[in-house]
C-alpha cells in the first residue's frame, strides 16, 4: 500500500477533531444546530491552522442530513458524507491561486445557479481568495451581492488585508489562531500513539515547537522524524531532522553575544551562513533562542513550558542566570526589530552582524551618569544659554531700556551682524506723549528706516502696544562744543 503522509491521514474529518479553533468550531457548530447557515464565509489566518480542514467539514455538515443528530458534525456515513472529493458535486474546491481569473469568476456565477445534486447546499470553497484579479473579485461580488437560495460560498485566505472591503462586508469573517504548542504536542502525541511509534516527551515537544503554531507543520516534521529513528524517538533525533548542527551554533552565537566575545560572534555567523543558513532564519532563531533564555531567566518553573530534556534545560539556565534581564529584553528587542529589515536589505549579513556586535556592547540599562554628563554639556554650549536667557529673561513694561533688550534678545537668533551696530547706537526712551523712542545718529537711521523698521516695530509691538517714534539724534556741532568749552572758562582747541 502506498505511504500516506501523516498530515493526509490525521486530517479532521469532523468538527470534534479540528485542533485549537474552539472559538470558530462552537459557532459554526451553532449555526448547523439552530439552521442559521450564512451564504458566504471567510476563513483568514496563518497556513496550517485548520482554515481549509474545517472549510471542508463544514460543506459536508450543512449538507449531511444527520448532521443535528451529530452536534453538527457531518455523520460520515451517509451518501452525502461518503462521496469525497470530485465525486461530491455539491462541494467544488477551486485554488485562486491558479484560477485566478475573470472568466472563472464569471463561470462560478452562472454554474453556482444549478440547484445541488445531493444536499441542501451547493458549496465553493475558494483557497488563497487574495489572488484573484480584480475583474474576478468584481464577478464575485455580484454572486455574493445577490446569492441563490442554496449557495454557500467559503473564502480562505492567509492575507485578509488583500481581500477588497466590499467583499469583506458581504461575508461572515473567521480568524484562525496560530494553535498553542502544548495542543500542537498533544496532537503529534495522539499520531504517533495511533501509529504505534514510541517517543520521548522532550522529542515530541521540540516538533510542536518547531511547527511555530501550524499543525500541518508540526505533522509533517513528525512525519519526517518518524522514519529517522527505527526505535523510540528521541530529542537529538528531531534535532538531526531540524539541523543540530545549526541549533549548537545558535547556542554559541548567543552566548558570544550575550558575553560580549566579538571575534566568537563573527565566526559563529560566519559558520552558519557559509553553511547555507538564510541570515532571516538565524535572526529569527537567536530571537527564539533568547526567548527561551529569558523564560528560563524569569519563569520559575520555566521547563514545563520548554520541554527540554534537563541536561539541554541546564545549559539553557546556566547561560540565562549569567545575563541580567534587561539586557535580554534589550537583545530580543534588537534583533526582532531588524525582521523586516532584513527582508528588504540589500546587505542582510552586515545587517545582522552589525545589530548582533550592538547588543554585545549594549548592556540595555540606560546610562544614567553618561546621561547627566551629556546633559550638561548640552546647557553648556553657547546658542543654547542664549535661548535659556530668552526664555527666562522677564521684560518690564514700564521701562524702556528693558523693553530695548527684550527685543534684541528675540532678535539674537538672526545672527545679522549689521543688527548688532543697531543695538551699539541706539538710545531709548519713552517722550512726552509717552512713544517709544529710539534715537540713533545718521548710519544707523538710514539703516533702520530702509532695512529693519518692520522688524524692530513688529518685535517692540510685542512688549509695548503704544507708538513708535525713530528719530536722528542732534549730533553737536563743532561751534556748539566751543560754545560749551568757552562757557567753562576754558580756551582749549583742538587739532584734528
Ligand atoms: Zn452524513
Amino acid at each position: 500500500m502506498a505511504y500516506v503522509a501523516l498530515y493526509r491521514k490525521y486530517r479532521p474529518s469532523t468538527f470534534d477533531e479540528v485542533i485549537g479553533q474552539d472559538h470558530i468550531i462552537k459557532t459554526l457548530r451553532n449555526q448547523i444546530l439552530q439552521d442559521k447557515v450564512s451564504h458566504a464565509y471567510l476563513f483568514c489566518g496563518t497556513r496550517g491552522t485548520g482554515k481549509t480542514s474545517t472549510a471542508k467539514i463544514f460543506a459536508r455538515a450543512v449538507n449531511c442530513p444527520h448532521a443535528k443528530e451529530n452536534n453538527g458534525n457531518p455523520c460520515g456515513k451517509c451518501s452525502v458524507c461518503a462521496t469525497t472529493g470530485n465525486a461530491n458535486l455539491d462541494i467544488i474546491e477551486m485554488d485562486a491561486a491558479s484560477n485566478n481569473g475573470v472568466d472563472y469568476a464569471r463561470d462560478i456565477r452562472e454554474k453556482v445557479q444549478y440547484p445541488p445534486v445531493n444536499g441542501r447546499y451547493k458549496v465553493y470553497i475558494i483557497d488563497e481568495v487574495h489572488m484573484l484579479s480584480v475583474g474576478a473579485f468584481n464577478a464575485l461580488l455580484k454572486t455574493l451581492e445577490e446569492p441563490p437560495q442554496h449557495a454557500l460560498f467559503i473564502l480562505c485566505t492567509t492575507e485578509v488585508h488583500k481581500i477588497p472591503a466590499t467583499i469583506l462586508s458581504r461575508c461572515m469573517r473567521f480568524d484562525f489562531r496560530l494553535v498553542p504548542t502544548q495542543l500542537l504536542a498533544e496532537h503529534v502525541a495522539h499520531i504517533y500513539d495511533a501509529e504505534g511509534k514510541a517517543y520521548s516527551k522532550e522529542a515530541v515537544a521540540a516538533i510542536a515547537q518547531a511547527g511555530e503554531g501550524s499543525v500541518r507543520d508540526a505533522v509533517s516534521i513528525a512525519d519526517r522524524c518518524y522514519s529517522v529513528s527505527s526505535g523510540k524517538l528521541e530529542y537529538r533525533d528531531v534535532l538531526g531532522v531540524l539541523g543540530v548542527s545549526s541549533k549548537n551554533s545558535i547556542v554559541a552565537l548567543a552566548k558570544a553575544v550575550l558575553t560580549n566575545a566579538t571575534a566568537d560572534i563573527l565566526t559563529e555567523i560566519n559558520s552558519l551562513v557559509s553553511e547555507g543558513k538564510d541570515v532571516s532564519r538565524l535572526n529569527k532563531d537567536l530571537s527564539l533562542y533568547l526567548r527561551d533564555l529569558l523564560t528560563a531567566k524569569v519563569c520559575p518553573n520555566a521547563n514545563a513550558m520548554l520541554m527540554l530534556p534537563q541536561d539541554v534545560f541546564a545549559a539553557l539556565k546556566e547561560l540565562a542566570d549569567g545575563v541580567t534581564v534587561k539586557k535580554l529584553l534589550y537583545a530580543i528587542d534588537k534583533f526582532v526589530n531588524i525582521e523586516t529589515a532584513l527582508k528588504y536589505s540589500l546587505s542582510p549579513l552586515m545587517l545582522f552582524e552589525a545589530t548582533a556586535l550592538r547588543v554585545a556592547c549594549g548592556t540595555g540599562e540606560v546610562d544614567y551618569d553618561g546621561l547627566d554628563k551629556r546633559v550638561t554639556r548640552l546647557e553648556q554650549l553657547p546658542h543654547n544659554l542664549t535661548a535659556e536667557n530668552r526664555s527666562v529673561y522677564v521684560v518690564d513694561k514700564t521701562d524702556p531700556k528693558s523693553i530695548w533688550r527684550g527685543v534684541k534678545l528675540s532678535l539674537d537668533g538672526r545672527q545679522d551682524p549689521l543688527l548688532v551696530g543697531v543695538w551699539e547706537s541706539v538710545k531709548v526712551s519713552f517722550n512726552a506723549e509717552h512713544s517709544f523712542t529710539l534715537k540713533c545718529t545718521e548710519s544707523t537711521f538710514w539703516l533702520i528706516e530702509n532695512k529693519y523698521k518692520k522688524i524692530l516695530q513688529t518685535e517692540i509691538a510685542k512688549f509695548f502696544d503704544g507708538k513708535v517714534v525713530i528719530e536722528q539724534e542732534n549730533v553737536p556741532s563743532q561751534s556748539d562744543i566751543d560754545k560749551q568749552l568757552s562757557q567753562l572758562g576754558t580756551n582749549v582747541k583742538f587739532d584734528d
